[in-house]
């Protein structure tokens, strides 16, 4: 039998995304986790400020662009706010810096889960 299967950390249970970032610390059985559960990252990967963590496994984070505009010939600032879903290995409060990826919608206004605490 070719079974290579290497067993170097028991604690790595950690599914490999495709996207590089680092696993949390924590480990959480939340299906719509995308290191712990069976939710895939496709689509479109963004960094943003979390705003509101009041409801429970969700966040709304937002991030601004640059965007051009035809009418006044000038570039403006624009923002985007979108509902995400925080599994329970990673805790998150207002103010601090996410990675985001699109997934399949997981309810009537989140298709975004974070992937990873950035910073504060
Ligand atoms: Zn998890």
């Amino acid at each position: 039998m070719s079974t290579s299967v290497e067993k170097t950390d028991l604690n790595e249970k950690v599914r490999d995304i495709g996207i590089d970032a680092t696993p949390p610390k924590e480990v959480c059985n939340d299906p719509n986790c995308p290191w712990h559960g069976h939710i895939k990252i496709r689509g479109r990967i963004f960094v943003g400020k979390v705003v509101s963590t009041r409801m429970s496994k969700s966040a709304v984070v937002e991030w601004s662009y640059i965007k051009k505009s035809k009418k006044y010939r000038r570039y403006m600032r624009a923002k985007t706010k979108v509902t995400v879903h925080v599994p329970p290995c990673i805790l998150l409060k207002a103010g601090d810096l996410v990675k985001i990826g699109e997934t399949k919608p997981i309810s009537k206004t989140k298709s975004f889960v974070v992937i990873e605490k950035l910073g504060e």
